[in-house]
């Protein structure tokens, strides 16, 4: 009987990437980008060689946040070259397409689309890449855990239960895809205003506290809801880059340190 030629199965190791860290979120919004890219520029300032992969296909934010355009160089014609900026390697779907375009792909043009993105960048050697998800539990998340050997995942929450409900169905996903959870971030925990330095729980607060102990998961940081976070990566420079010894950028510092 004829044999047919061995194929790769299961999950592989990207060339040269030593961990692969997937930010995910149930829901859009919570500020599942906002982390990665701060988590990503937090790490590269530890010294850590970093990439960050920008898989939410539908909503790629990742060129914005970290100041990055224009189009990846392929001068062979089969591998790409990624960008870099703030001390980080990066791609995104964004840069294929242009920003007010929409990405109207059917399911298998995606999959092709992020697996080009994991093994045709020429990512180089890194200590980890993290790889910002789409939200909620679809076929990007499965291709992902099952073509790439994923060392861990992050959910990021807002401490509202219309969200909390979603990232327990996000925290399921990653047990049946046997994806270890390294954590839960609580973001939008509190809001300091500006003006008075009232503090309010806008989202409520310690939803995603009570939840991380309920899976014996750390909560690895609660991060407030700032207009400084918000303004820096609207401005390509994230608060990690732009003010990286204020209050706020600690929050994410601490979260790196514990990954
Ligand atoms: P997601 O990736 O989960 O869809 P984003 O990271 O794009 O969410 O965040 C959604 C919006 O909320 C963005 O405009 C972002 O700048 C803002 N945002 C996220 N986290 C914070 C925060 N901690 N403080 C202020 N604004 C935030």
């Amino acid at each position: 009987k004829p044999q047919r030629a061995a194929e790769p199965s299961g999950p592989q190791k990207i060339p040269g990437v030593d961990r692969i860290i997937a930010i995910a979120s149930g829901k859009g919004g919570v500020g599942k980008s906002t982390v990665s890219a701060n988590l990503a520029c937090a790490l590269a300032a530890q010294g850590r060689r970093v990439g960050l992969l920008d898989a939410d296909v539908y909503g790629p934010s990742q060129p914005r946040m970290l100041g990055v355009s224009g189009r990846p160089a392929s001068p062979d014609g089969k591998t790409i070259l990624p960008m870099r900026n703030h001390g980080v390697t990066m791609m995104s779907i964004g840069l294929m397409t242009n920003e007010d375009q929409a990405v109207v792909w059917r399911g298998p043009m995606l999959m092709g689309a992020l697996q080009q993105m994991m093994t045709q960048v020429q990512w180089g050697a890194l200590d980890v890449l993290i790889v910002d998800l789409p939200p909620g539990t679809g076929d990007v998340q499965m291709t992902l855990a099952q073509k790439a050997h994923v060392d861990g995942a992050v959910i990021v929450s807002t401490p509202q239960d219309v969200a909390l409900i979603d990232a327990r169905k996000g925290i399921d996903m990653f047990n049946q895809l046997k994806v270890p959870i390294l954590g839960m971030i609580e973001n939008m925990s509190t809001h300091i205003c500006t003006n008075c330095g009232h503090e309010e729980h806008v989202f409520g607060h310690g939803g995603v506290a009570s939840e991380a102990e309920k899976w014996g998961v750390p909560l690895l940081a609660e991060v407030p809801l700032d207009l400084q976070i918000r303004l820096a990566s609207d401005g390509g420079a994230p608060i990690t880059v732009s003010q990286p010894d204020s209050k706020q950028a600690a929050a994410f510092h601490a979260i790196a340190k514990q990954l």
